[in-house]
């Protein structure tokens, strides 16, 4: 293994333990009752190799749910099932620079369609396009697909934070139901709904992260199984997502200070990845203002800056 591997395994929990004092500096998300039970100073951190060897540091058998991390996989999974063109008639290819759950600019991609896969009404409107004949179906479909690529057959939705998001999803569900109104889901907007939540309710550690995110570092390869599990193109597609939608409206100042692909949940979470390398799994559940782990983010930039990480 190379130099930076020896140093990471040195260094990683004195960079732990640094950026663990910004926990402080954020709050858990509450919006969604059940996410607010989470600790405010947790910081766990997986880092795994194509040899599925990995570091770990702080707290990294906690276990959260992946929130708006599963969008990149339902993403390539719409486009597994429907291909390009369906998918981008759904939703479009750009930035908002507005909140995720944002409903200000719904009206301005033509026709009426979300900006991009990653803002809520997008991936909801990506639940839609799910292959199964009904809402427990295409669940069951996303869920195998999402153990396939973290080869983890254990992976499960979190019930009680499914119920607690669909209770409280008034905001979605105006979302999901302006987007009925402009055509843009079919079929029942409940339906669409309960499938959203449910993959946003997949419960996983930073290990699983790092395991998914390897598979997208080596565009669509597991490395350990060589085995493929999604198209290059897919893949290709959702890191270019990523590095502009990614960390909602801060991934311009992310890819400036990071550089790297990574998409972001409420619930803490961060997945990230330096390419060809490592998968990257990051959690904190403390979140800054535009719903970013402080110390997660902080963690990621430090070690960006210390192996010259950035694409850029
Ligand atoms: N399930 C969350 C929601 O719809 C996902 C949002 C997120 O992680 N930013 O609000």
């Amino acid at each position: 293994q190379d130099s930076a591997w020896g140093k990471l395994q040195t260094m990683l929990p004195q960079w732990v333990h640094e950026s663990k004092a910004y926990t402080e500096d954020g709050q858990v998300a509450a919006y969604i009752p059940e996410l607010a039970r989470a600790p405010q100073n947790v910081l766990g951190i997986c880092l795994m190799d194509a040899a599925g060897d990995t570091v770990v540091g702080g707290d990294h058998d906690f276990r959260f749910t992946l929130q708006s991390i599963s969008k990149v996989f339902t993403l390539i999974l719409a486009l597994m099932d429907r291909g390009e063109e369906v998918v981008f008639s759904k939703v479009g290819m750009e930035p908002t620079g507005d909140d995720f759950n944002s409903m200000l600019k719904l009206e301005l991609v033509e026709p009426g369609i979300p900006f991009n896969p990653l803002i809520n009404a997008g991936a909801i409107a990506i639940s839609s396009l799910m292959a199964g004949s009904d809402p427990a179906a295409q669940t069951q479909r996303i869920l195998q697909f999402f153990r396939d690529v973290a080869d983890n057959p254990t992976l499960a939705i979190n019930h009680a934070v499914h119920r607690s998001e669909s209770d409280t999803a008034h905001r979605n569900r105006s979302l999901a139901y302006f987007l009925k109104d402009n055509g843009v889901l079919s079929g029942d907007v409940e339906d669409v709904l309960d499938v959203y939540f449910s993959h946003c309710s997949v419960e996983a550690t930073c290990t699983d992260l790092a395991r998914m995110a390897l598979v997208l570092a080596n565009n669509g390869v597991d490395p350990i199984r060589n085995l493929r599990l999604m198209p290059r193109r897919y893949v290709q597609i959702a890191k270019t997502f990523m590095i502009t939608c990614g960390m909602y409206n801060a991934s311009g100042e992310f890819a400036m200070n990071v550089g790297l692909p990574a998409k972001s949940g409420v619930s803490g979470g961060i997945l990230t990845m330096v390419p060809g390398q490592y998968g990257i799994g990051v959690v904190g559940p403390a979140l800054n203002r535009k719903g970013n782990s402080t110390a997660g983010v902080h963690l990621i930039g430090k070690l960006s800056q210390e192996f010259d990480w950035s694409l850029f």
